[in-house]
């Protein structure tokens, strides 16, 4: 057998002793005679692996006591919705800044059930740039600042926090744990799982307590954050095997060093790939240089006609996942944390290649 090197945008790659483990655990978990998934989610098995997932990514993310850590499902889609529900807080608007196809979801879904204020737009530049701070039009009493940390898709990373009165509502999903983060400054971080944190199916929520218990009437108990934060993460049934492997992932997130630890090596990666795109004249990265996402790499070919070749190649070379999201066309390497750096250096050795088979 022999596995790949997966670029994908989400679902992605994986680390493989955390695969490993649970292919070793499946049939019979640390001798219980049952697999993870057969359990009762009461029991004191799984209660246990709950309890021990949420302190090692506490530990992780450094989370402050005031912070409820909450493991839901749905995605992050499913949050777009739940934030204006939860956090309406008698208000009727909220500040959103647009900076690309994740911000534009979010906005949409938010004006199902409040006054959404576009504070700032970064449509103009094609999604290649973050609108400065001081260009931002926030409104006077907003029940939040929602924005987009990491657009998955265009490839544009925040590496600043912006100030504002409102509480920040950041949709972390595609960067989340890949590197130290001040959770302080933030009112509601949340995640889809299926990109730096575990499989699909499970979705991350960090809220600070204060702004708990103001959710609209009409919220549905399973999108209220209340609701889940007094039933820790168990008001149903929750998805016991994804959070399973969340918790190994948390893990060896530990023993790789923690997160300073990540960020070093994430840098690492990104600065190798595009200064390989900047250096050559046969592939671009549109995006303004500090705004760089260190998660998502999208890169066009000088010829997009040669864009077939390069992923049928690409893929039979072992490097999979390279297209780029249909809105945006081209290329997109995504090298989140379980992607190691021999799979950036097999990428670029075969980007050289086949820009010397197929330039001028
Ligand atoms: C992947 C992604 C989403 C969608 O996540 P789902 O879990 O599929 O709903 C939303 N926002 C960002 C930034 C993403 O990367």
């Amino acid at each position: 057998m022999a596995r790949k090197y997966n670029f994908c945008a989400g679902p992605a790659a994986l680390p493989e002793t955390v695969l490993e483990q649970a292919r070793d655990e499946l049939l019979d978990w640390q001798d219980a005679g049952l697999s993870i998934m057969e359990m009762s989610h009461r029991s004191p098995e799984i209660v246990g692996i709950y309890e021990r997932a949420e302190h090692d990514l506490r530990d992780l993310l450094a989370v402050p006591d005031n912070y409820k850590v909450l493991f839901l499902q749905g995605g992050a889609s499913t949050q777009f919705g739940a934030v204006p529900l939860n956090l309406t807080r008698g208000d009727a608007s909220a500040d959103y800044v647009n900076t690309g196809q994740w911000s534009k979801k979010a906005i949409a879904e938010g004006k199902r059930y409040l006054n959404v204020n576009v504070a700032a737009s970064a449509e103009d530049s094609n999604f290649s740039t973050i609108p400065p701070r001081d260009s931002w039009q926030l409104s006077n009493g907003a029940a939040y600042l929602h924005y987009t940390p990491n657009e998955t898709i265009g490839g544009v990373e925040f590496f600043w926090t912006p100030e504002a009165d409102a509480p920040l509502v950041v949709d972390m999903s595609s960067t989340i744990l890949s590197r130290p983060i001040n959770v302080a400054d933030y009112g509601v971080i949340y995640a889809g799982a299926q990109k730096n944190i575990g499989p699909a199916g499970l979705t991350l929520v960090i809220v600070r307590d204060d702004l708990l218990g103001q959710a609209h009437p009409l919220c549905p108990a399973m999108l209220n954050w209340q609701v889940a934060a007094e039933a820790e993460s168990m008001y149903n049934t929750p998805p016991t095997f994804a959070l399973y492997l969340a918790g190994l992932v948390f893990q060896w997130l530990k023993a790789q060093g923690g997160l300073a630890a990540m960020e070093t090596l994430n840098r690492r990666k990104a600065s190798k790939l595009y200064g390989y795109i900047d250096d050559s004249a046969f592939y671009a990265n549109p995006v303004e240089t500090a705004s760089r996402s260190l998660m998502n790499v999208p890169f066009t070919l000088a010829n997009s006609e040669l864009d077939k070749a390069f992923l049928a190649e690409s893929e039979a070379a072992g490097l999979l996942n390279l297209k780029g999201h249909r809105s945006v066309g081209g290329m997109r390497a995504s090298i989140y944390n379980a992607v190691p750096e021999a799979a950036v250096d097999a990428l670029i050795d075969f980007m050289r290649d086949f820009e010397a088979r197929n330039a001028g």
